[in-house]
């Protein structure tokens, strides 16, 4: 059973024999660019030297222990990585096995606080209309409502708060009467909300959307004035994908939780984090019953975070700056003929980010097996054609990229 298809009818699937580079083999030999980064999370490309390095020397000592009585280096390293890097007054962290388990643990976290502070009625989520956070079912509930699949699961899903997708895009400044939908439900249930939740700057699977840093700014600060706390999800923006170390940089806030998946492990292993500030750890561990219900099996499993702890150091010892301007500037001129061509409604790119919006949405068993043909790897979903390189990728196959992108959109 493949990813948001039938069982009985899949669609076509291309058998991949290896991945090196930005390259993915085919079992018959032909290579693909890959456009993707397979969702956002293999920055330096794949079968990189000093990621199997460390993957492997970490296996000759141990694959996996448990995390509940126990710890190890790898985990520990991690961590204290994370809380460098990350925007300050995020001091403490907690693994998680998959990007939506580790919403669901910033969920949990904020519901646990407020509990913590005898306010448990505060158990409900504002967000905005068109974000993306994952697949489990706390997640799904705040995901965009109608692209979420909301119908298909009513009645038994949690019933959250919505606010427009945030109106001022990325580059523009927001009005003031933009923020008076937020700011009024805000108002409204501030004692029944315990958290805002939302993607920073890019809403990526939710319809890769670039907003305004100054929404979140606007955010954070009512947030403040309410009283209620701030999760950021930085599991697709996370790792430099936006042209900063974090999206929350664009406009420097620091939330009360973020989440962090993907590119963690520059996508050998799935392992994600969410990371919080000493109040609300101190809070949870002081209130009843004073202990964070949750443990997952893989928690903080030593691999990942040896292959984590191997690729945050090869990003951040790298030109990750540099490279994700020059993907910006080469997708600029790569898509931007992309605007001439009748389907397309729009195109956009924001750091190593390009997106291709068509009018209608795309015909998948078309358009996908000739994007194959012309050599890439693009998976486009509902009206998006969207390309997220590894940062490793070389103009010259950036080009070719957008090259093949551009002229299969031509033909349909
Ligand atoms: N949040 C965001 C912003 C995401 O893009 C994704 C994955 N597309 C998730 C959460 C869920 O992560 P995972 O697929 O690892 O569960």
């Amino acid at each position: 059973w493949h990813p948001y298809a039938a069982a009985t009818d899949p669609g076509p699937l291309w058998p991949v024999a290896s991945a090196h580079g930005v390259r993915l083999k085919l079992t018959d030999g032909r290579e693909l660019i890959d456009g993707m980064s397979s969702w956002w999370c293999a920055i330096h490309g794949y079968n990189h030297p000093v990621l199997n390095a460390a993957i492997q020397a970490q296996l000759d000592s141990m694959a996996h222990v448990m995390f509940g009585g126990l710890t190890h280096e790898p985990a520990a390293k991690l961590a204290r990585r994370l809380v460098e890097i990350t925007p300050p007054g995020l001091e403490k962290v907690f693994f998680a096995d998959s990007g939506s388990v580790s919403v669901e643990v910033a969920l949990k976290l904020a519901i646990q606080y407020w509990h913590s502070r005898g306010e448990p009625r505060r158990q409900r989520f504002l967000t905005v209309r068109g974000g993306y956070h994952g697949d489990t079912f706390g997640a799904m509930s705040v995901c965009d409502p109608v692209t979420g699949m909301h119908t298909l699961f009513q009645g038994f899903l949690q019933q959250q708060l919505f606010a427009p997708r945030p109106p001022c895009r990325f580059g523009e400044s927001c009005r003031e009467e933009q923020f008076r939908p937020v700011a009024e439900l805000l108002e409204k249930h501030h004692e029944e909300i315990a958290a805002v939740i939302l993607e920073p700057v890019v809403q990526g699977a939710g319809g890769m959307y670039f907003y305004s840093p100054e929404y979140l700014q606007r955010l954070r600060r009512l947030c403040d004035d309410t009283g209620v706390l701030l999760i950021l999800d930085e599991i697709a923006t996370g790792f430099g994908r936006t042209g900063r170390l974090f999206a929350s940089e664009w406009a420097a806030i620091s939330p009360d939780i973020h989440c962090l998946g993907k590119a963690l492990t520059g996508g050998y292993l799935t392992l994600a984090a969410t990371l919080t500030t000493n109040d609300i750890a101190e809070t949870i561990s002081h209130g009843k019953p004073g202990l964070f219900m949750h443990g997952p099996t893989f928690m903080a499993n030593p691999l990942a975070c040896a292959v984590a702890n191997a690729s945050v150091e090869l990003l951040l010892d790298s030109p990750w700056r540099e490279n994700v301007l020059r993907l910006q500037a080469g997708l600029e001129e790569g898509l931007s003929p992309c605007r001439n061509l009748p389907g397309v409604a729009e195109v956009r790119v924001l750091g190593a980010i390009g997106v291709v919006e068509m009018k209608e949405a795309v015909e998948m068993r078309r358009l996908q097996p000739a994007l194959v043909e012309a050599g890439v790897w693009v998976r486009p979903f509902g009206k998006l054609v969207y390309l997220m390189p590894p940062y490793v990728m070389e103009n010259e196959d950036l080009n070719f990229l957008c090259e093949a992108v551009q002229r299969v959109l031509g033909q349909q």
